[in-house]
C-alpha cells in the first residue's frame, strides 16, 4: 500500500491483498467508493485507463476523461442489482459512470426505463440527470481493459472492492441480473466471500438462466448489452425485458 499524495491520510491499494484490507475496512458505500477510485493494483489496467484518457478518441477530443475506477451506480438500497464486465474504454473510462457514453448504454438504461427502474432512457454524461429506482449498476473489474478482456488475475484483483459492494448491499437486494458469461463466473466466488450460501457446482451461464439461491434472493442471466450482441440480434429488447422483467417481478414480492 501507499500513502494518496493527494490524500495524506487515504491509502492507496497497490495489491489484491490491499484490495481486500481496503474494501473490507469500508463501512459504507461511500467510503468504498473513495478507496475505490484511487486503486492501482494492476498495472497492465492502469496504464490502459490511463493512456486511453490521454490519447482519447476524435470525437471526444475536446472532453476530459475519467481514466480512473469507475464506482457502482445507482440507489444505496437496492432492490435489484446489475453486474456487468468492466468499463468501456471511451464509455465509462471517459464519462467515470457506469455504462455511460457508449452504444451499450444505450441498450442497458433503455432497458431498464421500460422496467421502472430508471428516471430516463438515456445515459450520455456523469451530469446527465439519470437516476436508477431500487436499482445498483456495478462491475466485476473496475478498470477499462484493453479489447474488453480482463485477465484472471486482473478479475481477482478487483473481486475485493465487488465482494464489500456485495456485501453493502445484499440486505436490500432482492435480485441480480448479470449480464455475460464473465460476469456470471465472477459473481459466484464473490458472494462465496461475503458469505452468501450459493449452489455448487456454480451454476451455467445461459441468457434466461435464473438460480434461486437458499436466502430467497434470484440471479438471472442475460446476454451482455454489447453491440456484438445487440448489432446481430443475439439479444433483443425483448429478451432483455423478459429479465428485466422478471427482476422486478421477484423484487417486488
Ligand atoms: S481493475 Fe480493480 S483491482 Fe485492478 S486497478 Fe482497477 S480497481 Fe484496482
Amino acid at each position: 500500500m501507499s500513502p494518496d499524495p493527494a490524500m495524506p491520510n487515504a491509502l492507496v491499494a497497490t495489491s489484491r491483498a490491499d484490495v481486500v484490507e481496503l474494501a473490507a475496512a469500508s463501512t459504507d458505500l461511500a467510503g468504498l467508493d473513495a478507496r475505490l477510485i484511487e486503486c492501482r493494483a494492476c498495472p497492465r489496467l492502469v496504464a490502459w485507463r490511463e493512456e486511453v484518457a490521454t490519447v482519447k478518441r476524435r470525437a471526444f477530443a475536446d472532453q476530459p476523461y475519467w481514466g480512473r475506477p469507475v464506482p457502482g451506480f445507482g440507489a444505496e438500497r437496492p432492490r435489484v442489482l446489475v453486474l456487468g464486465l468492466a468499463p468501456a474504454a471511451h464509455g465509462a473510462n471517459r464519462t467515470g459512470r457506469n455504462f455511460t457514453g457508449d452504444r451499450s448504454g444505450d441498450w442497458l438504461y433503455a432497458a431498464m426505463f421500460r422496467a421502472g427502474l430508471a428516471n430516463q432512457p438515456t445515459s450520455v454524461s456523469a451530469d446527465d440527470g439519470l437516476q436508477l429506482l431500487d436499482a445498483r449498476v456495478l462491475a466485476a473489474v473496475r478498470c477499462a481493459p484493453p479489447e474488453n478482456k480482463p485477465t484472471p488475475q486482473e478479475r481477482d484483483n478487483c473481486r475485493g472492492w465487488l465482494v464489500r459492494e456485495l456485501d453493502l448491499c445484499w440486505p436490500s437486494t432482492r435480485a441480480v441480473v448479470v449480464l455475460g458469461g464473465f460476469g456470471w463466473a465472477a459473481l459466484w466466488p464473490a458472494l462465496r466471500a461475503a458469505r452468501v450460501a450459493v449452489p455448487a457446482p456454480t451454476p451455467r451461464f445461459a441468457h434466461g438462466a435464473a438460480v434461486e439461491l437458499a436466502d430467497g434472493r434470484l440471479v438471472l442471466g442475460s446476454y451482455h448489452v454489447s453491440q456484438q450482441n445487440t448489432f446481430t440480434g443475439r439479444l433483443t429488447e425483448p429478451m432483455l425485458d423478459a429479465v428485466f422483467g422478471r427482476a422486478v417481478r421477484w423484487a417486488g414480492e
